[in-house]
């Protein structure tokens, strides 16, 4: 009898080990061991849905447009543009959204809703796991295929300001960058102006092809006073401001061009109630998506909107 329940005891230690090894699995994946090679490549293009046919995977198919430019806006909500918060705080991106040439959706993030996840979910199309939560502050070099990467590849001159994840996550991929680190929290006025500081003159120049902006002072106002305090109001006016700005130069850029620009807005995860970010509650994992462009045709009837 002794012996049976030794063997019984044992059996369970087996199985609890291997329980204990399987969620370990699952919540912490191995990352992927990543090379050159593992990129994609011009050659794996997909064939063509409607023809069937493998002609075009030789060569890249045609630019829609010429310039990219997104603002990421750090815990951006998607209530704090499609909501009463944006009619009232961001006008100009909500009457652009309800009349312009533009799509606009609800983007979902997955959680962990982390600054630094969510940058490699955006860029890589992959699903974050709970290890990158441990890296978020000690990000190293994505090696992962991604966009920036393959933009890079192509030739593409890529510009960047804002939260220097970016920087650390893609250390040679930009012509010119000025990070800005996230460390200090209670600082929501100087992470932006220095950002915003270079606008004027980089919309001036035609040197780039892809700019990319990432706010944080809005984030740094959830965590100090949450997303109904008095300072959302303030900073959301200044980030349509900024839309506006970039938007106003896209247009007067756009008769010199022959293809049309693409201005894309969205957040990188929301805010809870409470300000924080991390889990997977709705304000958590909505933000919004917005993409501008003359190439979308305008919505419904003529707007008076010039
Ligand atoms: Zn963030």
């Amino acid at each position: 009898m002794k012996v049976r329940s030794s063997v019984f005891a044992s059996f369970i230690l087996i199985l609890e080990g291997i329980g204990v090894a399987l969620f370990l699995r699952g919540f912490f994946p191995v990352p992927l061991k990543s090379s050159v090679s593992s990129k994609n490549k011009l050659s794996d293009l997909p064939v063509e849905p409607l023809t069937g046919s493998s002609h075009n995977s030789s060569r890249l198919p045609q630019p829609l447009f010429k310039r990219v430019v997104i603002m990421l806006v750090d815990a951006l909500r998607e209530d704090f543009v499609f909501g009463p918060n944006g009619r009232m705080y961001m006008p100009y991106t909500r009457h652009l959204v309800e009349r312009g040439s533009s799509h606009s959706f609800v983007a979902k993030a997955r959680p962990p809703t982390v600054t630094m996840p969510r940058i490699k979910a955006l860029t890589t199309g992959t699903i974050p796991g709970f290890i990158d939560v441990v890296m978020n502050l000690n990000s190293p070099a994505l090696l992962e295929d991604n966009l920036i990467w393959q933009a890079k590849t192509a030739g593409k001159r890529m510009v960047f300001y804002g939260d220097d994840t970016w920087v650390r996550l893609f250390p040679k991929h930009f012509m010119e960058h000025d990070g800005t680190t996230s460390f200090f929290v209670s600082d929501y006025t100087e992470v932006d102006n220095n950002v915003t500081r270079h606008l004027d003159s980089t919309l001036k120049r035609d040197d780039w092809d892809i700019l990319i902006l990432h706010y944080l002072g809005l984030d740094h106002i959830g965590h100090i006073s949450g997303p109904h305090s008095s300072l959302i109001q303030p900073k959301l006016m200044e980030m349509d401001d900024i839309l506006k700005k970039i938007h106003s130069s896209l247009i007067s850029k756009e008769a010199e061009g022959s293809l049309p620009y693409l201005l894309v807005l969205c957040g990188d995860h929301g805010m809870s109630e409470t300000g924080s970010h991390g889990g997977s509650s709705e304000p958590e994992i909505n933000t919004p998506l917005v993409l501008l462009s003359p190439a979308f045709k305008r919505k419904g009837k003529p707007s008076n909107f010039a």
